[in-house]
């Protein structure tokens, strides 16, 4: 499978190649060619097989040459079959005659994003060995990413992981899941200063000649092609429990960098039959405007009890963009462009034709959110994280506004264990969850982490000293 930019004037790599570049050198996103697409008797054939063997029929296609089929086998049998609390790994659980949720926290650090990067960091091994070279992954985070990525690396020889949090600014138990992780190859800096401003020096070292010309800098957040291929497989897994591929399925999924939705689009493209992807966004609602109006527009971000879908840019926004609009690269570069310096753009009505059949948008302010988590609560016992109840508030919305088939499903994707948000939590429903026995002693742990100033500098010479070189 060759993969190919978004602003096509990049090199096509192979997947290999698209893994370990992240983003593209014309500062476009890697997509594969094309779509495999799978008949409804090949994904019928799917039935009955456990999470692991549907990940591997789903990523096959999309690995290509880059690992032989008994490498792909080994890696989804590692991480499906050992790494996540259930057997199941992302089962489900219904609400009421047409809801139910998806719960994709059963990994170590009781977000979704486990399911992704417990992947990456496997293959990220895999490759490093065959071309026997290290990678430096230097990354800013405002929390889930953070730690399941450590997760996904710690303790590979490879890969060394420099994880910067803005000191202060995040929940104690996000903290706590990047802190007590003890490996060589591990390091978490704290830095006097903003999350903006801890992702400002991320960037800044990967234009840096002082690092770059020393180390092989690397990236794991969701413009990482591999990070939305694994995603992909739950809707597959999801949609044959429910009766696909001969029943349409819905999903809502709570939204900020619209990989995980993305994912959705992608399984769509490749033959499931899925009736209508719900981007459920909190009042930092800039996706509801694209799709909705037409209109992309940044502008500030208030932040919420949602703090992973408080976003003003969504940077795999650009590959729907590209694909539904007629993958035509220089345009999308010319229009990416534009937005860059003015902070707003036209969808094109290529774009909006594009995404009308399967899209549809809407938003959850505080008290929907509460009220979301109170009838999940009431209905059927079922206790949510905040993220989870944007994306259920908007299933809820779509069915109040009688545009849906009452026949169809609707699955909305728990993003993350409601311990991972207590406090709105128990505002919201009187109950205080507990953290899972399985993450140990959180909170009885040592933590380790090195603090440092807001300067540039400090972070730069801190990563340079520490990395062993290539
Ligand atoms: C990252 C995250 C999201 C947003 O997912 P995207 O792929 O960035 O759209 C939603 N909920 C939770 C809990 C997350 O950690």
């Amino acid at each position: 499978m060759e993969y190919i930019s978004t602003r096509g004037s990049a090199p096509t790599l192979d997947f290999e190649g698209a893994t370990l570049a992240g983003l593209a050198s014309d500062g476009g996103l890697y997509l594969p060619r094309k779509w495999p697409r799978f008949s409804a008797a090949e994904i019928r054939d799917l039935r009955g097989c456990e999470y692991w063997e549907v990940a591997v029929a789903v990523m096959k296609p999309f690995v290509g040459k880059s690992l032989t089929e008994a490498e792909l086998i080994e890696i989804c049998q590692q991480v499906y079959g050992k790494e996540f609390s259930h057997a199941a790994v992302t089962p489900l659980v219904q609400l009421d005659g047409q809801h139910w949720l998806l719960e994709l926290f059963h990994g170590p650090t009781l977000a979704f994003k486990d399911v992704a990067l417990q992947m990456l960091g496997r293959l990220f091994d895999t490759f490093l060995k065959r071309r026997d070279e290290r990678l430096t992954i230097v990354g800013a985070t405002s929390g889930d990413t953070g730690s399941a990525a450590i997760r996904g690396v710690a303790g590979s020889e490879r890969v060394e992981i420099f994880m910067l949090h803005p000191q202060g600014k995040v929940s104690d138990v996000q903290r706590r899941q990047m802190t007590t992780v003890r490996a060589p190859n591990v390091h978490n800096l704290a830095i006097d200063g903003s999350f903006d401003d801890a992702q400002a020096h991320v960037k800044r070292m990967f234009g840096d000649a002082d690092v770059t010309g020393t180390l092989n800098l690397g990236a794991v957040n969701s413009i990482n092609w591999a990070r939305l291929m694994a995603q992909v497989v739950y809707y597959f897994y999801s949609a044959l429990q429910l009766g696909g591929p001969d029943r349409k399925i819905a999903y809502s999924v709570p939204t900020g960098n619209f990989g995980d939705v993305f994912a959705g689009y992608v399984a769509s493209r490749m033959g499931l039959p899925i009736e209508t992807l719900v981007v459920a966004t909190n009042i930092n609602d800039i996706l509801r405007r694209a799709i909705n109006e037409g209109d992309y527009s940044a502008g500030g971000v208030t932040p919420t009890i949602t703090p992973s879908m408080d976003i003003q840019v969504s940077s795999n926004f650009e590959r729907l963009l590209f694909d539904a609009g007629g993958r035509d690269g220089a345009a999308i570069a010319q229009q990416m462009h534009g937005f860059e310096k003015a902070k707003t753009m036209a969808l094109t009505n290529a774009q909006r034709v594009g995404m009308k059949d399967l899209f549809r948008s809407f938003r959850a302010d505080q008290d929907q959110t509460a009220r979301a988590m109170q009838w999940a609560h009431a209905a059927s016992g079922q206790i949510i994280d905040p993220h989870t109840a944007v994306g259920l508030s908007a299933a809820q919305d779509m069915v109040a506004d009688d545009s849906i088939d009452p026949t169809v499903p609707i699955v909305t994707l728990a993003t993350a264990h409601p311990a991972k948000f207590p406090d709105a939590v128990e505002r919201a429903v009187g109950v205080r969850p507990a953290l899972p026995q399985r993450v140990g002693d959180l909170f009885g742990r040592e933590e380790h982490f090195t603090e440092l100033s807001g300067d540039y500098e400090a972070a730069r010479d801190f990563v340079l000293q520490n990395a062993s070189a290539d």
